[in-house]
């Protein structure tokens, strides 16, 4: 706002007034220029570019530039002058339009000089007011310092300009009532507040204006912030303009008044108006109201009101002149010096800072201390220089306007006073408190009153709980007490009852018996009493053992029943058995009788002659001696075949298997096969030529089952080894090879393969059963695969094979085995791993006996029988038979040799 020199018109009012601005108002400048030349020279700027914003609000530590303001104003002639000095000229020339002033030296020189505003003898106080005083009383309203000074000669208007109270006349009023007027419209009088103090310095005494008697007021300097302040002077409130006035007044009478007591003039004295401005900062009110009792939020309670506190200084100098030309006081040269010490400390500060010397002398006058802040300091300072315009007084003012000059050069740094108001917050957080304190005792209060209440309420309740209690109790004890006379009552009635009965039952009973003592009968009723209850409980516990014996009675019983039944059952199954048993011996029995009967007519018809139903006869016979045998084998019972062989005679049967009737042959045969089953029977078979009839029914025979019966005989025989030559000196193998190659029936061809197979056993007979087309015909029964044939045939072919093994182990035979020969390696080792075991163990036998002759060693292996050998070796079940192919294997250089190379290990 006013930053670019005195504030005029922006806020309020007088946009009339000529703005000024670095840029059309050159600052501090001392334009020396002779009359003669028109050319402006050494014009001297001093930082125009530093004037910043002071008005704008910005805040800072440090503040902004704000360069010492000067205006001169000239007053005009007055009266004397007017007489005096009529035919001179005025000793300055103004320029108000160019700001400048030229002071004439003659009549042919002049200097001229530029100021921030130049004021005509015609200049209204309102415009003197407006352009030097406002732009720093609004400074002040917005919380700054401020500085108002007049400077100059005794008599040229610094008290005209500054303190006329224009009472008779408005328009003359001075700074310092418009200043008022102008703050006093401005703050709001419910939270801002103005306080003035009025002092005068003379000869380096501060006096209180508005309390004559305070009149050595000490200078005070805050340590801190280097403030100064004069604390011991009277600060007064201001609220009106009019108070205000009449504080200047009664100023002004104490000044008079001082200085009549002092012997001096009020030139030679200082006048210094303190205007105190405190204003709350817009925003902090809501703080400010709960200071007031309206706010209802506790946290804003905390927030100290921002407040700025400004403050506007106006000095009225004492006059400039040199005291010891005006010497018309009669000091002493010494006092003079004294009356104009501050004076002169103002100047050469003023000079110290214009030059920016490093030393200000701040501290060698009362005046600059107490203007310390106005100039160098923090405050907007305006000067006012006021000038006559006689030239009998050139020198006065030249000097004048010499220290105006200098002043404009002085560059204070602006800076906001706000602070926070801690009081007002301490305040405000104290009435908070006694507020929270007697809230607090208030509901302390009440909780006691409450708490007392609860206390009485319980009481009461507990004496009625108690009270009622006891009745309760009063009453139960009562009932109780009738409830038990009443019982005693009724007790006697019935004592009494009983007594009559008593008494009336003895008078009936026992008229002569003497009158016992009452005491007595009763005493032994109860001993009866007494008795029977003991009767009763021995009772009582024979009834309970009894139960608990039944109990266990009917445990025990459960168990018998169960063994009991087990037992029946066993009986049952046992004479079940029995029956089975007694029928079985009935049915035995029977056929023992029809046997005798059967036996009798074959005695009978054989006796005949006949052959008629014999076979019949003979045939149940034989199954009953084989049934017999079976049965009785135990026994060794041989009853029945030497029955059979006493009762019908080896010859005759013999005979018969030569019968014509077929039927008689098939049951001779089938006889004959019986009984050569057994091994005592099988010599008198043969001595009586049954090999023989055998050998040739299979020979003559058509029917099959002949041939098969006969060849089961015939195998049976074979077991021994005198009958298996017999066997194969008349023919035997090939009538068995010729019945094998025409037989379908597998049991046929079991009975041939088991005949064959027995004969193979037999060392001697090697070759020639080989020869007779033994062991083709071995091999050609295989065709019919069924397994108990196989059996016969694999066993038939390991009985060779080890006969062959057996010979060639003895040297008696070195060539190739004959079964190799025959072809029936092959057959062989296709059975080798045959599922059924009578085959697989032959087969895997004749393996073992093949190989350990080493003939047969290559034939084996290209047959593939060694794989099958290292597989029993490994595989067999039986221990023996794994054992001898692992011995045979490793026996044998030619298997070696094989597995070698085929890297399997044996
Ligand atoms: P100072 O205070 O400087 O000694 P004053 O203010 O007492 O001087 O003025 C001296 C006289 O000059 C007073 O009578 C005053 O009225 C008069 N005077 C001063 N300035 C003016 C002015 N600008 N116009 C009219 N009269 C003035
Ligand atoms: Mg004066």
């Amino acid at each position: 706002m006013a930053s670019n020199g005195y504030r005029n018109g922006i806020l309020k009012g007088s946009v009339k007034v000529e703005k000024l601005s670095p840029s059309s108002n050159p600052k501090p400048s001392s334009i020396k220029s002779k009359t003669t030349s028109t050319q402006v020279s050494s014009v001297r700027r001093s930082s125009p570019a530093s004037l910043g914003g002071v008005g704008s609000g910005v805040k800072g530590d440090s503040g902004v530039p704000g360069r010492v303001r000067v205006a001169v104003r000239l007053r005009p002639r007055n009266a004397e002058e007017q007489v005096a000095d009529a035919d001179f000229a005025d000793c300055v020339e103004l320029q108000p339009e160019l700001k400048r002033l030229k002071l004439r030296k003659n009549n042919w020189d002049s200097d001229t000089y530029e100021f921030d505003e130049v004021l005509t003898e015609f200049a209204s106080q309102k415009r003197v007011y407006e352009v030097v005083a406002k732009p720093v009383v609004e400074s002040v309203l917005d919380g700054y310092n401020g500085t108002v000074m007049a400077y100059g000669q005794t008599g040229t208007g610094k008290t005209f300009t500054l303190g006329r109270l224009g009472e008779e006349d408005t328009a003359a009023r001075g700074i310092m009532v418009r200043s008022m007027e102008d703050i006093l419209a401005d703050i709001c009088p419910e939270t801002d507040s103005i306080s003035v103090s009025y002092l005068q310095l003379y000869m380096e005494t501060i006096q209180d204006l508005l309390d004559p008697t305070n009149d050595n007021i000490p200078i005070v300097e805050d340590p801190k912030t280097g403030d100064v302040s004069v604390p011991g002077a009277t600060l007064v409130e201001i609220r009106n303009q009019h108070s205000f006035v009449e504080l200047l007044r009664l100023g002004e009478a104490h000044r008079f008044a001082a200085n009549t007591k002092l012997n001096t003039e009020s030139s030679r004295s200082h006048a210094i108006l303190m205007v105190h401005v405190k204003r709350c900062v817009k925003g902090s009110e809501a703080a400010l109201s709960i200071e007031n009792g309206n706010g209802s939020h506790m946290s804003k309670n905390f927030r100290p009101p921002l407040v700025r506190k400004g403050k506007l200084v106006v000095v009225d100098l004492a006059g400039s002149e040199r005291i010891d030309k005006s010497g018309s006081e009669g000091h002493t040269l010494e006092e003079a010096k004294s009356i104009n010490l501050s004076l002169s400390a103002l100047g050469k500060c003023i000079n110290a800072l214009a030059e920016n010397s490093p030393h200000v002398p701040v501290r060698d006058s009362k005046l600059t201390r107490l203007l310390r802040d106005s100039f160098g300091g923090t405050a907007r300072t305006s000067l006012i220089v006021t000038i006559g315009p006689s030239p009998r007084h050139r020198g006065e003012t030249t000097s004048t306007i010499m220290f105006g000059q200098r002043a404009m050069k002085v560059e204070n740094m602006v800076k906001i006073k706000e602070e926070f108001d801690y009081k007002s917050l301490s305040r405000r957080l104290d009435i908070q408190l006694d507020k929270l304190i007697a809230e607090h005792e208030r509901q302390q209060k009440a909780f006691q009153d409450e708490l007392e209440r609860i206390t009485i309420e319980a009481q009461n309740h507990i004496s009625e709980v108690e009270r009622n209690y006891a009745e309760a109790l009063e009453n139960e004890q009562s009932r109780y007490q009738k409830d038990y006379k009443e019982s005693i009552k009724k007790l006697e009635e019935q004592w009494m009852l009983n007594q009559q009965k008593l008494n009336s039952d003895r008078a009936r009973v026992e008229v002569k018996q003497e009158p016992l003592d009452m005491g007595l009968a009763v005493a032994e009723l109860q001993k009866s009493l007494q008795n029977e209850i003991n009767l009763r409980k021995a009772a009582e516990e024979e009834v309970n053992s009894l139960k608990s014996q039944l109990v266990q009675w009917r445990r025990s019983e459960a168990v018998g029943n169960a063994e009991v039944l087990k037992l029946r059952k066993l009986l049952e199954d046992e004479e079940h058995q029995k029956e089975k048993l007694e029928e079985e011996i009935a049915g035995l029995r029977s056929q023992l009788l029809q046997l005798s009967f059967e036996a009798d007519e074959t005695r009978r018809s054989l006796d005949r002659g006949g052959s008629g139903k014999i076979l019949t006869g003979l045939d149940s016979l034989m199954s009953q001696v084989r049934n017999s045998q079976i049965k009785d084998s135990g026994n060794g019972q041989k009853a029945p075949i030497v029955n059979l062989f006493e009762q019908v005679g080896l010859q005759k049967i013999l005979s018969l298997l030569e019968s014509e009737d077929s039927d008689v042959r098939i049951h001779a045969v089938k006889v004959v096969a019986n009984l050569a089953a057994e091994e005592a029977n099988q010599e008198k078979i043969v001595q009586a030529g049954g090999l023989t009839s055998l050998l040739m029914l299979l020979k003559s025979s058509e029917d099959e089952m002949i041939r098969r019966v006969a060849a089961g005989a015939i195998a049976n025989l074979a077991m021994n080894e005198t009958n298996q030559e017999l066997i194969m000196d008349q023919g035997g193998i090939s009538l068995l090879s010729m019945t094998a190659a025409d037989a379908d029936d597998p049991q046929t061809l079991r009975m041939v393969a088991g005949a064959i197979a027995n004969l193979c056993g037999n060392d001697k007979l090697q070759i020639t059963l080989r020869g007779e087309g033994g062991i083709k015909a071995l091999l050609g029964m295989v065709r019919c695969g069924h397994p108990d044939v196989l059996a016969q045939v694999a066993r038939g072919i390991a009985n060779f094979a080890k006969c062959e093994s057996r010979a060639s182990s003895q040297g008696t035979k070195a060539g190739r085995s004959l079964l190799i020969d025959d072809g029936a390696l092959p057959w062989i080792v296709q059975n080798a791993n045959n599922e059924a075991s009578p085959i697989r163990r032959h087969i895997e036998l004749a393996l073992c006996h093949l190989a350990q002759h080493e003939v047969n060693a290559k034939d084996m292996i290209s047959g593939g029988a060694l794989w099958e050998l290292v597989r029993i070796s490994r595989d067999c079940s039986r221990e023996d038979i794994r054992t001898l192919a692992n011995r045979t294997l490793t026996s044998s250089p030619t298997f070696q040799a094989e597995l070698r190379r085929l890297r399997i290990e044996c």
